[in-house]
């Protein structure tokens, strides 16, 4: 009698500790996912927020010299402690290139930074277009880069 009682009680505990560790395993996963998206998307702000704000230094800085800079360290001294920032998902450097013999400029965060958020190679910011983020399909996102864009249009 009393090991069928045993038995009994084993089950029963096999039943709720395995409902328990499941809330917990749904719990942290919906916890950790996220939290993931929201850093990941924080991290897309900034990096956005980045190539403008270079897009913007390179443009006052062909406005000074009549030229834009062959290399982006040429305008270290425009930024905060000298430090050009980087995209914050990949630590990467932008990719920084001269188009039409100098005329022209783009800055790449190359890479797939941010899946999820946009296509490979993007957010950019180029001087003929401004900020250019291709695949974005999250609505809150896709307006607040829509207002970026047309705040910088206002320049
Ligand atoms: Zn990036």
């Amino acid at each position: 009698m009393l090991k069928i009682n045993f038995q009994y009680h084993k089950k029963l505990y096999l039943i709720l500790m395995s409902i328990i560790l499941f809330i917990i395993l749904v719990y942290l996963y919906l916890h950790f996912s996220g939290k993931h998206f929201q850093i990941a998307g924080e991290k897309f702000i900034v990096c956005y927020g980045n190539v403008t704000y270079i897009g913007s230094q390179l443009l006052y800085y062909k406005e000074k010299n009549g030229c834009y800079p062959k290399d982006l360290k040429e305008i270290k001294s425009l930024f905060r402690k000298e430090i050009i920032p980087n995209c914050p998902s990949s630590n990467q450097d932008y990719f920084y290139e001269l188009r039409n013999n100098g005329r022209a400029f783009c800055i790449t965060c190359k890479g797939w930074n941010h899946a999820g958020f946009c296509d490979e190679n993007y957010p950019q910011y180029s001087s003929d277009k401004g900020l250019i983020v291709l695949g974005c399909k999250i609505p809150d996102f896709v307006r607040h880069i829509q207002h970026m864009q047309s705040k910088d249009n206002l320049k």
